[in-house]
């Protein structure tokens, strides 16, 4: 395996766009992200930030195997979430946020930009690796989402590893919802009682809000794939769904213009159907990459009060990492092997 340079870009304040000049057949890129405002820098001690670029680099490397030898976007992208599913670092799988009540429910989907077809589940409780559970709706099933215990019982079929709800558990986590809750008493307490709330879980601090991760990739054959894993919100209220899942929200791919993995506060996401909106303008007034992402990132949602971020990469290869958030781990690797994170 050729060997990796990797370059850790600190990300307080900064908002790359990584381009580059066109693929020709044969080149392949994969864009990874583990969320957007995760982790202030002033918050990140040197070993965390070792252990955040190590699973970084690893789910990089697991995608970059798969596409060198000639294997699909969709195989890169669901192995390199897998992999930031299983650390106990990202809010996803392992690791993901708690709800109000003390849940982790996941939501992940995956989308083949070949064919347009699309797998999603949401707040599932027990499936370990909720991106198989997504694809395995896309590939195995006649829908496109499934949710809840439906959506576990159809993973037990397809013969996914269940578990006991515990194994989600991380006391980093459970300390977050702990913070989360005491911000909201607070909250109440200064609307003197009239709880006013906009219905959604208001992302007071970041470190404990976020953290998402995904995937994009463009394979050798000329393939593009998404991917988005998911704990949804600190403290989100029962059964709330964010944008992840939802299909041009969160997640889409479509071989004629790009595939996009998002991250940051779903309701805003939605509202604006950010991925598909960003396809669109790619599709129907031929903007490239960048301008169609920043228009979403650092136009539309914060205009709308949101926050976020989103990795991209589009047909030729070009890629786009715009957040408007404090930080945002992203990382990619291109067919010369060079990843940066
Ligand atoms: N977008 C996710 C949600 O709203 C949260 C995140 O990106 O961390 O569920």
């Amino acid at each position: 395996m050729k060997s990796f340079v990797f370059v850790l870009v600190l990300f307080i304040g900064l908002s790359t766009q990584a381009q580059n000049n066109g693929a020709a057949a044969q080149k392949f890129t994969l864009v990874i992200h583990g969320g957007a405002g995760t982790i202030l820098k002033k918050n990140m001690t040197p070993e965390r930030e070792k252990a955040y670029q190590a699973a970084l680099e690893q789910a990089l490397q697991a995608g970059y195997t798969i596409l060198n030898s000639g294997g699909t976007a969709l195989d890169a992208v669901e192995a390199a979430v897998k992999i930031m599913e299983d650390s106990p670092l990202f809010n996803a799988g392992k690791g993901a946020v708690f709800t109000n009540e003390g849940r982790n429910e996941l939501d992940a989907a995956i989308m083949n930009g070949k064919t347009l077809e699309a797998g999603a589940i949401a707040s599932v409780t027990t499936i370990k690796n909720p991106i198989m559970a997504a694809r395995a709706v896309m590939e195995k099933s006649e829908h496109v989402m499934m949710i809840g215990p439906g959506a576990e019982k159809f993973a037990q079929q397809q013969g996914l590893q269940i578990v006991d709800p515990s194994y989600f558990h991380t006391d980093d986590r459970w300390r977050g919802l702990q913070r989360a809750r005491e911000q909201d008493s607070l909250k109440t307490e200064l609307d003197h009682g009239s709880k006013k709330t906009t219905g959604v879980a208001q992302p007071g601090n970041r470190d404990d809000k976020y953290g998402t991760v995904g995937a994009v990739a463009l394979d050798k054959h000329g393939n593009l794939a998404a991917a988005t894993s998911t704990g949804g919100m600190t403290n989100k209220k029962f059964g709330r769904v964010g944008d992840v899942p939802i299909i041009g929200a969160g997640t889409y791919a479509n071989n004629a213009t790009c595939a996009i993995s998002c991250t940051g506060w779903g309701e805003f996401f939605i509202r604006l159907v950010v991925a598909k909106t960003v396809s669109d303008l790619m599709e129907y007034k031929n903007w490239n990459l960048k301008q169609a992402t920043d228009e979403l990132i650092m136009k539309k949602v914060p205009q709308l009060g949101g926050d976020g971020g989103l990795i991209a990469v589009d047909k030729n290869g070009n890629v786009a990492m715009p957040f408007n958030t404090a930080g945002m781990y992203r990382g990619y690797i291109k067919s010369d092997g060079k990843a940066v994170v």
